[in-house]
């Protein structure tokens, strides 16, 4: 059925790629912190608390790995990225975790798709772009979902649609715009993930 929910089961929280599980392959999702992340993981699954189950104190900077329970064994991953632009992380956990998603990003040979979050409503960060820029150096897969939907007035979305796209030099098909409160493109969404984790 087009759009389901995805089954995501929480399986560990990873201090580094090499703690995260065999999968045949991984869709990895990263933004900044308040980016709206957990509210989106939880949206994916149609759960409540699933994202907050990595949300435990402690757990927000580490890698937290969802199974799938579709597709080939070992079962595909959703994998969960620290946000970054935490402002009140001390320097000292600032210094392992940058090399702990950059160590994922680069190290993780089964990864499929990183999805880009941004705020609709505040557009791209200067981390968001430096991420976009990284992302592209490094030729890794990437897509851009900006969240949020419904936070921006109707009348208004499609020129923020076509601002949040330029700033990131991209066209406005190349963003898809989701709202995990209203559901908005969350089946969309869905069934994207399904065929980079399990096609
Ligand atoms: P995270 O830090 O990236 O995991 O972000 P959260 O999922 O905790 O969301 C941060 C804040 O944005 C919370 O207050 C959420 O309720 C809110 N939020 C997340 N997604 C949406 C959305 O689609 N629409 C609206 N209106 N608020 C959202």
């Amino acid at each position: 059925m087009a759009g389901k929910p995805l089954q995501l089961e929480f399986v560990t929280s990873a201090p580094s790629v090499a703690e995260v599980p065999p999968s045949v392959a991984d869709v990895a999702v990263v933004g900044r912190s308040n980016v709206g992340k957990s509210s989106l993981i939880n949206a994916l699954a149609n759960r409540r608390q699933l994202a907050a189950v990595s949300g435990t104190p402690g757990r927000t900077r580490l890698i937290n790995a969802f199974r799938l329970a579709e597709g080939p064994e070992p079962r595909p991953l959703l994998v969960d990225l620290p946000g970054y632009g935490y402002a009140k992380v001390p320097k000292a956990v600032k210094d392992t975790w940058g090399p702990m998603i950059e160590g994922y990003l680069t190290g993780r040979e089964q990864l499929a798709m990183v999805i880009v979050l941004l705020d609709g409503l505040v557009g791209p960060t200067n981390s968001d772009l430096e991420l976009l820029d990284w992302l592209r150096h490094e030729v890794l897969p990437h897509s851009v979902v900006a969240t949020k939907h419904d936070k921006v007035k109707s009348s208004r979305r499609d020129r923020r649609k076509k601002d949040l796209a330029a700033a990131c030099d991209l066209e406005p098909r190349d963003v898809l715009w989701v709202s995990a409160a209203k559901g908005v493109n969350i089946e969309i969404l869905r069934d994207r993930i399904r065929s980079w984790l399990v096609d």
